[in-house]
């Protein structure tokens, strides 16, 4: 699931989340798609901390920057530091079981 294979073919206009597909001339994006780039961001750093990395604040700041709106930046930066706090927590697993 960490590994996600990247096309080496990428159309000219393929949609900026990274999913390979077409866009028209002037859109970034398939349509949600933006939301889904969002999301591709935010695993990306999932997968550093999973494999042991530290996500900085200057990571989450130049991850931003490859959105194209400041809405969607803010929405990827709230998202990022959620990450970030609960990667930085206690681990929520072994309460929720002893919870029974
Ligand atoms: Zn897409």
């Amino acid at each position: 699931m960490n590994t996600k294979a990247i096309a080496t073919q990428i159309p000219v206009n393929a949609c900026a989340c990274g999913c390979g597909q077409e866009v028209g001339k002037r859109a970034m994006y398939r349509p949600g798609h933006d939301a889904r780039h969002v999301s591709v961001l935010v695993a990306e750093l999932f997968n550093t901390i999973q494999d042991g990395g530290k996500v900085t604040k200057q990571m989450i700041a130049s991850s931003a920057k490859s959105l194209p709106s400041a809405a969607l930046q803010a929405k990827f930066t709230r998202a990022a530091e959620r990450l970030v706090a609960k990667a930085e927590a206690p681990k929520p697993e072994a309460k929720a079981e002893a919870a029974k």
